[in-house]
């Protein structure tokens, strides 16, 4: 279905122009948000911020988007989604939201340069994994370093990788790696696991999985590709050296949604609260993507919160345009 806008001006050569719509962000979820905008004809505006892309553009080739049977490089998959909301009006500014106020409509949007006016918001801002922040990590990111076992974890195969926590998101994805690699090794600052007792279970007689206890790592090792890392008892202060071929990194994700706090519902750990459609507590303000989903964190399912939110959006400024489509009771939930 194609949901078409027609009364709404565009303004464009007014100083005050209000924007119909800005997105957020521009990994899958903000640029599938912007394409369904822009196929409504609202020309909708994406602020990309830094990480054009998001995280799928980490990625060197995504093999479960669907219709790429051969895989399609993160990068690639981020210029063809960018390329599709242009050609249908999307408009592009390289440039990061530092603050919002959406106490009232036209709610304000202002960045690093420029301060924007917008009838609605789509929030896609995303998740960041945290780093170790230790030597090695960002220059063999791609390159045997990486935060996505789904992703990658096929390029490990019959490898020796580690992987670093003790969450359940270590445990799970560690689990998920000994699908492929010959050993899975997981790294813990800890001798105890975090995890949830069913998966510590699994991951215990696991037969390709093994562990070294109370241990960080200092350093990434390697030439062209990890080849190596440099581990540190905090205990017993030993320093070591341990081959392998790479290293999947699970010690939590932060959403990005310093700017929002205050003014969107946020659960306990920093994600924006939503419904089936996409709606946020603050009516005109939609979110899609991974700052709003703790649980998928794939790059299909962003996309389709992205499209989900930009229908949603449309029509509540339809039902804004034109009496004659019910008012959206946009106060009633959340
Ligand atoms: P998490 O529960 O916060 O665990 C992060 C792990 O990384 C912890 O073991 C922590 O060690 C370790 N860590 C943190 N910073 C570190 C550092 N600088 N160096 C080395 N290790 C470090 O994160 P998560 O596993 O991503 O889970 C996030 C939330 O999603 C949790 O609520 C989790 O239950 C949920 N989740 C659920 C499932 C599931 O139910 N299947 C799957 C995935 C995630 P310490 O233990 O010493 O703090």
């Amino acid at each position: 279905m194609e949901l078409k806008l027609s009364g709404v001006s565009s303004q464009k050569e007014s100083q005050e122009k209000i924007e119909n719509v800005i997105v957020i962000g521009a990994g899958p979820a903000g640029l599938s948000a912007a394409l369904y905008a822009a196929r409504a004809e609202l020309e909708p505006l994406v602020l990309t911020g830094t990480e054009l892309g998001g995280q799928a553009s980490l990625t060197n080739i995504i093999e479960n988007y669907p219709g790429f049977p051969d895989g399609v490089g993160g990068n690639e998959l981020s210029d063809l989604l960018q390329k599709h909301a242009e050609k249908f009006g999307a408009r592009f500014e390289y440039d990061a939201v530092e603050r919002v106020d959406l106490s009232h409509r036209p709610f304000t949007v202002k960045t690093y340069s420029k301060e924007y006016q917008t009838r609605v918001l789509i929030v896609t801002s995303g998740a960041s994994p945290n780093h170790l922040d230790v030597p090695g990590e960002k220059e063999f990111t791609g390159k045997g370093v990486s935060y996505c076992a789904t992703c990658d974890g096929w390029f490990f195969k019959d490898k020796k990788v580690v992987v670093v926590g003790g969450g359940d998101s270590a445990i799970e994805e560690g689990l998920f790696l000994t699908r492929f690699a010959s050993s899975v090794t997981i790294v813990h600052r800890r001798h105890e696991l975090r995890a949830g007792v069913i998966l510590q279970n699994r991951v215990k007689s696991n037969s390709k999985v093994n562990f070294i206890w109370d241990s960080v790592i200092t350093e990434i090792l390697g030439d062209k590709h990890v080849e190596a890392v440099s581990l540190r008892n905090v205990k017993s202060g030993e320093e070591s050296t341990f081959q392998t071929d790479g290293v999947f990194i699970f010690i939590g994700h932060k959403p990005n949604t310093a700017i929002f706090k205050g003014q969107l519902n946020l659960d306990q750990n920093g994600y924006v609260i939503t419904d089936m459609s996409m709606r946020t507590n603050v009516p005109g303000v939609y979110v899609a993507g991974e700052v709003a989903d703790p649980t998928f964190r794939q790059v299909v399912t962003s996309a389709g919160m992205g499209a989900a939110a930009a229908i949603q959006a449309t029509r509540f400024l339809e039902s804004e345009e034109s009496p004659e489509i019910p008012e959206e009771k946009e106060k009633q939930r959340i």
